[in-house]
């Protein structure tokens, strides 16, 4: 999968925020791989890198559309850059799962983070931009990232898997900086809290 030219020529899109219909559903399968997809694809990328993600639904961008972006480091420190089409994820069961337990945040919940306990390796399977099947195998940081982007596929954001407390801990940090984030973040940028 040679995704280099989705990398530039995005346009930049408004991250929709937890709450809004889109992120707590179940999206469409992807079944067209054109233009459209295409385009849509450059513009999670542009949005992406701008907002400093490591991986992005389109229902981050309003789209009922099961694809999702990722640049993301691996167990290695080597970053991994693709997209997957109605991805599903397998994770190691029994003996073979090991959990990590480390910060998780969201680019739809900007700015809070809490730890999350997740299995360190995940499969992604699914399809490339062009509808070929595509495998991802990840660990580190991108096995969380695959589990965290199919998962907003789904429906589910991270705080669903949180305790209630560590829940209310989340939407308490993201309250305290919400005045940072304008509702239409990244069209309009972050404010620097100099200025907020
Ligand atoms: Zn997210």
């Amino acid at each position: 999968m040679d995704v280099e030219e989705f990398l530039t020529g995005g346009k930049l899109r408004r991250i929709t925020r937890w709450g809004e219909d889109v992120m707590h559903a179940k999206t469409q399968p992807v079944t067209e791989f054109g233009e459209e997809l295409h385009t849509l694809i450059r513009d999670m990328f542009t949005t992406m890198a701008i907002a400093h993600g490591v991986g992005l639904a389109a229902t981050q961008v309003g789209v009922d559309l099961a694809v999702f972006t990722y640049d993301c480091p691996d167990g290695d420190e080597i970053n991994q850059v693709g997209v997957v089409c109605n991805p599903v994820v397998t994770l190691p069961d029994g003996d073979q799962r090991n959990l990590d337990s480390i910060e998780e945040g969201c680019l739809s919940l900007p700015g809070a983070y809490q730890p999350l306990a997740r299995p360190d390796h995940a499969v992604c399977t699914g399809q490339d931009p062009w509808g070929n099947p595509v495998t991802v195998v990840g660990t580190g940081l991108l096995a969380r990232c695959l589990q965290h982007e199919t998962d907003h596929l789904n429906g589910t954001v991270f705080g669903d898997r949180l305790s209630n407390r560590l829940r209310r801990k989340l939407y308490q940090q993201a309250e305290e900086l919400a005045h940072l984030y304008p509702s239409d973040w990244p069209l309009t940028p972050r404010a620097t809290s100099a200025n907020a």
